[in-house]
């Protein structure tokens, strides 16, 4: 068996095993290298003025690389992905004895909040000391499809992104007064270069004809707010379920009736019932990345939003 099959076969067990609605890992992303299961831990060098070593744990990968941001070249101060960076979205996620682990190490939990963390009372209950930063504090939701709660998808909107890195900024600051001036610093940066890539796409994207668009599950309602997108179709509402031949339908029906060009998988996901409504209609299927897996590194996030925008310029061109 060589190691690619095998650590396919890693990535399905475990994606079995810890199961999440949104991380079923493929081909593509352990082509890339992208489940490196130990690269979670990052540490900064050195201690702080006590000489003890601050641990900030972040629930999962978009919370995780905007931390690893706010908290950079902080001695002393070290950031922690709780799930594995091809975990996804933590849609009906059942925290692991590995998790509570990583968690005890911790002084400061932070999360993404508008209830993606459907496992936050056990934490709050077993771990009563645990600081927690909410990065979601103060944003506009968009209510979910159905009896569902509020899509939890904000940092796919990178207005949003920004006010949640303020948020983790300012909280972390609160918790780590001592660092408060750096973590201002850090998070400055970041905004900027947040505000340049949002910038650029508005620039390439306001004066596009085209669009509609039709996506893999709740991830862009956000992200299709922001730059005036209309979804106008979501080939599968629940993460990781095929849909029905009577849902397949309809979609085939309106990407006709709409005349849509362009119809959009996500990395995380198998693209088949993308492929099977391209065929039908003769739209193209894309991948657009609502960064829920990815590289460990400080620059993904934006690296992502790139990526989508040139992905959005060649389907809606
Ligand atoms: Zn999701």
């Amino acid at each position: 068996m060589n190691s690619k099959y095998f650590r396919l076969l890693t990535a399905v067990f475990a994606s079995l095993f810890i199961f999440c609605g949104c991380g079923i890992q493929n081909a593509h992303d352990a082509d890339n290298g992208q489940n490196k299961s130990d690269a979670s831990a990052i540490m900064n060098s050195g201690t702080n003025d006590a000489g003890k070593t601050l641990t900030i744990v972040a629930s999962f990968y978009p919370v995780y690389i905007f931390t690893l941001n706010i908290a950079r070249d902080i001695p002393g101060v070290n950031v922690i992905d709780m799930t594995k960076p091809m975990t996804g979205c933590l849609h009906d996620y059942s925290i692991t004895p590995e998790d509570m682990k990583n968690l005890e190490k911790a002084r400061i939990f932070v999360v993404n909040g508008a209830g993606m963390e459907s496992f936050m009372d056990r934490v709050i209950n077993q771990m009563p000391h645990l600081k927690i930063v909410d990065s979601s504090k103060g944003i506009q939701l968009i209510k979910g499809e159905g009896d569902e709660g509020d899509n939890p998808h904000l940092w796919v909107s990178i207005s949003n992104a920004i006010a949640q890195v303020r948020n983790i900024g300012e909280q972390l600051s609160g918790y780590d007064p001592e660092n408060a001036a750096k973590y201002k610093k850090n998070t400055d940066e970041y905004v900027r270069k947040l505000e340049a890539e949002r910038d650029k796409m508005h620039k390439a994207l306001d004066g596009i004809k085209n669009r509609d668009i039709i996506t893999f599950h709740e991830a862009f309602p956000y992200f299709a707010r922001e730059f005036n997108l209309n979804i106008v179709g979501v080939i599968e509402r629940e993460p990781g379920s095929e849909p029905s031949a009577k849902e397949l339908e309809d979609t085939i029906g309106r990407v006709k009736a709409l005349k849509v060009k362009a119809l959009f998988a996500e990395p995380q996901y198998p693209a088949k019932a993308a492929e099977t409504i391209a065929k039908e209609t003769g739209a193209r299927v894309y991948t657009l990345d609502p960064a829920v897996t990815g590289p460990m590194e400080a620059d993904a996030y934006v690296s992502i939003m790139d990526n989508n925008l040139k992905t959005l310029q060649e389907a809606l061109k």
